[in-house]
């Protein structure tokens, strides 16, 4: 059996989001990708339109089969739409239903890149403390970063999340300046563990953060340690950014990274 990585996500029609920017993320990676769905959404690669999230029995029902029938190396989550949905989750790692070492990449998304609601971002920014200390790496943006720590400078939230218990914190720069590279950090104890520079692509990219958290979530599951998983995860965005797709010709456009570019027959 390929490294199989369970996600907890979201159903993006537009397929640049979501479960499917997960399952093409993780197979990608050489992995299989088991999905309990947490919401159906309505939106397009531009704009979110709204969301109905799926009931939390539900979830753990899907969750519970999966768990009995796979050999689970690691999880993920993105979406999970309701304080309930994350409450389900908390309660499968507090009962070792997944069981306790299993890593966990969380992605706390509270809004999606284009600015479209995907529930309650304050609600949700708080139900996730609940979540946080079962992660072995989350990947907030700058705006989920902020909300879950209180703090406005990023370094300053990555070291308060830290000392509230998160192991590791991936720290991204991406949406704070407009120009200049893309600057990560990792964030263990404190203390910077691991930096990396990308050059900033032009465009804005719809699915990026929940492809870049799989990708990591499957190098892990592979048995990678957590810089081996990030930067073999890093390489693999650029690639997947360079060749993205672009829905619409006006300006403004966002993307949809390209998770296939190795099919394509010159990529960069
Ligand atoms: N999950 C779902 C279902 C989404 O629709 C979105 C964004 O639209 C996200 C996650 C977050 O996407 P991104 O990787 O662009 O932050």
């Amino acid at each position: 059996m390929r490294p199989t990585v369970l996600c907890f996500s979201g159903l993006d029609p537009s397929g640049g989001a979501g479960l499917q920017a997960d399952i093409e993320a993780i197979g990608a990676a050489g992995g299989h990708a088991a999905v309990a769905c947490t919401a159906i959404t309505v939106q397009s690669s531009q704009a979110v339109y709204g969301f109905e999230p799926v009931a939390s029995s539900l979830l753990r029902q899907q969750a519970t089969t999966v768990l009995d029938d796979l050999p689970i190396k690691a999880i993920k989550s993105g979406m999970l739409g309701t304080v309930e949905n994350i409450a389900t989750i908390a309660e499968l790692f507090e009962q070792n239903t997944i069981k306790a070492g299993t890593p966990y990449v969380l992605d706390p998304v509270l809004v999606a890149n284009s600015g479209g609601s995907l529930g309650d971002a304050k609600t949700l920014a708080k139900a996730f403390a609940r979540l946080l200390p079962y992660a072995t790496l989350i990947t907030p943006n700058t705006h989920e970063i902020r909300a879950l720590s209180g703090q406005n400078d990023l370094h300053d939230a990555a070291k308060a999340l830290n000392h509230q218990g998160v192991k590791a914190v991936l720290l991204k720069t991406s949406h704070d300046y407009d120009t200049g590279d893309i600057e990560q950090f990792l964030y263990i104890d404190g203390q910077i563990a691991h930096t990396s520079i990308v050059p900033r692509l032009l465009g804005e990219f719809h699915g990026s953060g929940c492809s870049l958290a799989s990708h990591i979530a499957a190098r892990l599951a592979m048995g990678d340690d957590i810089i081996q998983a990030i930067v073999a995860a890093d390489r693999w965005i650029h690639q997947t950014l360079i060749c993205a797709d672009k829905p619409h010709a006006d300006a403004g456009t966002q993307l949809i990274p390209n998770r296939f570019f190795h099919l394509l027959s010159t990529h960069p």
